[in-house]
């Protein structure tokens, strides 16, 4: 499934809060109400305010909030916390019709507490993996190049989980196998999602150059890969539903929890 990239890569204002789903139920939707958004300007940019070409498309800060699940069953409440720009618009005045400078703060987070996912983990995914791609959702927000490495690190684990040999004997010696060699070994077995993690693979080694400048569509392209691959390994041929299709079959009628 694709993912929403509108929501994940735009700045938001107190106003027109984006419709982040909670991390929780996964069910509703994050509801943020201004008065529960603080902003503030920072204090180097106070201090600004006293050079004499100042603008007020100069000032920035923070903000901090709650947002509570619009599920009145689950009614989780998320903390934001990031960062404010205040940003000039001209605007069409109907009434008066002429132009005129509007101003807003622009909102970016930079953390969400617990984390909302990019896009949702089936049940049936190792909790290993699973806990590791939260992870890398929350450093999304604030570091992409620490986050293309926690995805990384998410290929190695669904190695390790498919058996894949972490070592091999080389003149007599055991050495550790690259990713890129694990991920070779894993094609003869399944070469659809070999590819893919071989491409998850390259945009994790960017992440440890960060002379390549690893952009936010870099590593949702990345989350995007991800997400097929683990919805491939392992909710089409989920040994939980088979099982549960197997018993239902030998009991010729339903489970009766
Ligand atoms: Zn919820």
């Amino acid at each position: 499934m694709s993912i929403n990239r509108l929501l994940f890569k735009n700045s938001f204002t107190s106003d027109r809060i984006s419709p982040w789903i909670c991390p929780t139920c996964q069910i509703g939707v994050l509801i943020g109400d201004k008065k529960n958004i603080t902003v503030y300007e920072g204090s180097g940019s106070k201090t600004a305010h006293d050079h004499p070409g100042w603008e007020p498309s100069w000032i920035y800060g923070g903000f901090s909030g709650i947002l509570t699940c619009s599920n009145s069953y689950c009614s989780e409440m998320v903390s934001i916390i990031g960062r404010m720009d205040l940003i000039e618009i001209y605007e069409h005045n109907e009434e008066l019709d002429c132009w005129e400078t509007g101003r807003y703060n622009e909102l970016t987070p930079i953390q969400f507490y617990p984390t909302i996912n990019i896009f949702k983990i089936n049940i049936d995914v190792p909790k290993k993996i699973a806990d590791i791609i939260i992870k890398a959702f929350s450093l999304y927000w604030v570091d992409l190049s620490s986050c293309a490495n926690k995805i990384r690190t998410v290929a190695e684990y669904i190695m390790d989980n498919k058996k894949i040999p972490k070592t091999c004997l080389n003149h007599g010696k055991r050495r550790r196998y690259k990713l890129h060699e694990r991920i070779v070994l894993f094609k003869k077995i399944n070469t659809d999602e070999a590819e893919h993690l071989m491409a998850i693979k390259w945009i994790g080694n960017s992440g440890s150059h960060q002379i390549d400048g690893l952009t936010k569509d870099d590593i949702l392209d990345s989350f995007e890969i991800l997400e097929h691959v683990i919805t491939k390994l392992y909710e089409t041929d989920s040994t939980r539903i088979k099982k549960l299709s197997r018993n239902i079959n030998k009991r010729k009628k339903p489970m009766g929890k």
